[in-house]
């Protein structure tokens, strides 16, 4: 069981900024900006190689939930990077996939 499945399972706890059927989504514990939320499926895909044709909708609400979390948190306007690690040369760490949110502070590109 990763760990996201046991914030959603409320075995450990986590700062929750949106909850439904099929996604949450909370602050990471190390924040990399001073807005830093992981939006994650219920439904575990460990990451986004691994996903299918027919988790297509469940992608696409990650993304919209994200525009939804972004608003709420007052960086639509100011800007926001949304990213996803996939596999060991992205510096994926935790097998269950998941959309960093990151803002309120100017990011640098490219990424490292
Ligand atoms: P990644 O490296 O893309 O797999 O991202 C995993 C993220 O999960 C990292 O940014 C971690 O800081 C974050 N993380 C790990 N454990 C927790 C936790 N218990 N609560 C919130 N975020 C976590």
């Amino acid at each position: 069981m990763t760990i996201f499945e046991k914030i959603i399972g409320r075995e450990i706890p986590a700062k929750i900024v949106f909850e439904d059927d099929d996604v949450i989504a909370f602050h990471d514990v190390d924040p990399k900006a001073p807005v830093h939320v992981l939006i994650v499926p219920k439904r575990v895909i460990p990451r986004l190689a691994e996903a299918e044709e027919a988790d297509a909708p469940l992608l696409g609400k990650l993304i919209w939930t994200a525009t939804k979390v972004a608003r709420e948190l007052g960086v639509a306007e100011s800007g926001y990077r949304v990213v996803i690690n996939s596999g060991p040369d992205a510096g994926e760490s935790v097998p269950h996939l998941h959309v960093h949110l990151l803002g309120k502070r100017s990011l640098s590109w490219p990424p490292g």
